[in-house]
This record gives C-alpha cells, structure tokens and sequence, in this order.
C-alpha cells in the first residue's frame, strides 16, 4: 500500500495529543489507555458535581489561619 496519499485523515488524541489515524483502531485516541484516562475525567467530572471540592489553596488558607492563632489581641489590654 503506497502511504504517500495525505487522504487519511489525522486527528489529535485527546488524551495526550499524539496524532492517531482516522483508520486507527482506538480513533480518536491513539491507544486504549488514552480513551479509558479520556473516560476518567468524565468519570471524575460528574463527582466533583456532587462532592465537595478540596482546593490545594484553600487547604493553605486553613494552615494558616490555624498557624496564627492572634496572640496580640490579649497582650495590649
Ligand atoms: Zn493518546
């Protein structure tokens, strides 16, 4: 089979943005692996829904409120 055609459509894998094949086996991802991580983050989509969300930000505002526990405000009076 003469590959020099530029027919075959190509597509970027969602996933990891690799080029797949418009004929390729797992299409539009370029492996299994990418459509099960690409069915994850739908999967992990429709939790964070219903769950509460942890933010990384918000867990360092919480140290640092414990962290200064307002000493001052008894030493002046
Ligand atoms: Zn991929």
């Amino acid at each position: 089979m003469p590959a020099k055609k530029k027919s075959a459509k190509l597509l970027r894998c969602p996933t990891c943005g690799m080029l797949v094949r418009f004929n390729d086996e797992d299409f539009p991802f370029c492996s299994d692996r990418c459509r099960k991580i690409d069915l994850g983050k739908w999967a992990s989509g429709v939790y964070k829904i219903s769950s509460p969300v942890l933010d990384p930000e918000v867990l360092e505002d919480l140290g640092g409120l414990t962290g200064d526990r307002g000493e001052d405000q008894n030493n002046n009076e």
